[in-house]
């Protein structure tokens, strides 16, 4: 198991806490002995085990059993949305929630690899910058590991569900006056220069390490079989890399043939990776001032881009952006055909099959794994604002009937 560059291909030593490569300052990827992984799984085993993040130990690079932070994360459910199918257009739909997770979002699988690898590595702190649920695990995660916790935050931008979880889990919570993309950069300061606080944004390549069990998860639930296509929001873009990994991984190790193209979704007034696919370009060029109700997807200059590019590129698959009407017209269908609450993000990756499909890139006969990465109680103002009031009467039941129309 070691560090490997994904620019200058340089490996380094894990047991050393690095975050980006010390040659060319690109970022690394966690690279494991597959054929030794594969010789640990016993397939009669691993087949009858019900899922959760940790069920994956072979694949996930943590030292000792004994220092793992959980709070029985991952497991969540794949929905099989036959009547979301019919109104989008495509034959076969499932949706993996990740709301379902200890603290509302897939954030919590980066969490539990990452806070167990900060206690390996000595640290007393630990740090991110955040839109809001990165904050909401860290907050919890390091609480149980008995960690301090640091976040940093856009002021007046991160939702109500996520900033009441950071500050009851006990995280200091500093709100700058700027955007995510200026957190991230005061806060990669302030842990290169600070040997003592350990760095938890997803440049921190344990964190996409945990996320990649969603990717084995969607496999492990349909049988260990690939869907033809798996759609993700994407914001820093750890997750789109992550979920290709765990396929890559699962295929590597024989227990899956394919690889799905993975396809990414932004919200327009924040979708540089979305012009460099369409551009064909080499580097995500940042937006600047990035603009959308889906705040955990308001990033301009989203760090893992390069993997991004790489993951959809590799797998033939593409991106996408969708306006924050579309999104949240396909919030409200996963809501009232299906049942699944989520937040605005999340409901890009609907908004944008949805889109693909119309557009004849997708075609009907697909089958189609959709990652809904948060819970709707995570922003709850957003979820008010945009349904219907409740009706206002007198406490009277002839009210109701006419009320009711009956
Ligand atoms: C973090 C997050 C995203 C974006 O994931 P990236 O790995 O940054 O691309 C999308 N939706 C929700 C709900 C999130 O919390
Ligand atoms: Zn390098």
């Amino acid at each position: 198991m070691f560090y490997e560059c994904i620019e200058c291909g340089s490996r380094f030593d894990i047991s050393m806490s690095l975050y980006t490569c010390p040659d060319c300052d690109s970022l690394l990827e966690i690279e494991l002995d597959l054929e030794s992984v594969k010789e640990k799984i016993d397939r009669r085993e691993f087949e009858r085990e019900c899922v959760t993040t940790w069920k994956y130990r072979p694949f996930l690079p943590v030292r000792e059993d004994s220092k793992i932070v959980s709070l029985h994360e991952g497991g969540t459910p794949l929905y099989s949305c036959d009547v979301l199918a019919e109104e989008i257009g495509v034959d076969e739909l499932y949706v993996k929630f990740e709301g379902g997770n200890p603290t509302g979002s897939f954030k919590d699988r980066g969490m539990t690899v990452g806070v167990t690898k900060a206690l390996e590595y000595g640290a007393d702190v630990v740090a991110c910058a955040s839109t809001g649920n990165t904050s909401s695990s860290l907050a919890a995660y390091s609480a149980k590991a008995g960690l301090d916790c640091v976040v940093l935050t856009p002021k007046g931008k991160v939702a109500l569900g996520k900033m009441a979880q950071a500050a009851l889990h006990g995280a200091k919570i500093i709100a700058i006056e700027d955007n995510f993309d200026k957190a991230l950069k005061l806060v990669r300061r302030l842990c290169n220069e600070r040997d003592e606080i350990y760095l938890l944004n997803s440049v921190n390549p344990f964190r996409p390490q945990g996320q990649k069990t969603i990717g084995f998860e969607i496999s492990d639930q349909l049988g260990f079989d690939s869907p033809d296509r798996v759609v993700v929001p994407m914001g820093n873009c750890a997750n789109i890399w992550a979920i290709y990994k765990g396929f890559y991984e699962f295929r590597e190790t024989g227990i899956v043939d394919e690889i799905p193209k993975m396809t990414g979704i932004q919200a327009e007034g924040a979708s540089p990776v979305v012009n460099a696919v369409k551009d064909g370009a080499d580097r995500v060029v940042p937006v600047e001032n990035p603009e959308t109700l889906a705040t955990a997807i308001r990033i301009g200059d989203p760090v893992n881009g390069p993997k991004a590019l790489l993951a959809i590129r590799r797998t033939e698959g593409t991106a996408e952006s969708v306006t924050d009407e579309e999104i949240v017209k396909a919030q409200k269908m996963l809501a009232r055909l299906e049942g699944i609450g989520v937040e605005p993000a999340s409901a890009a990756s609907i908004a944008g099959l949805k889109k693909l499909v119309d557009m004849g890139e997708i075609d009907r006969s697909e089958r189609v794994a959709s990652v809904v990465t948060g819970h709707l109680l995570k922003d709850p103002e957003e979820a008010v604002d945009v349904s219907e009031p409740p009706v206002e009467i007198t406490a009277k039941y002839d009210e109701i009937i006419s009320e009711l129309g009956l």
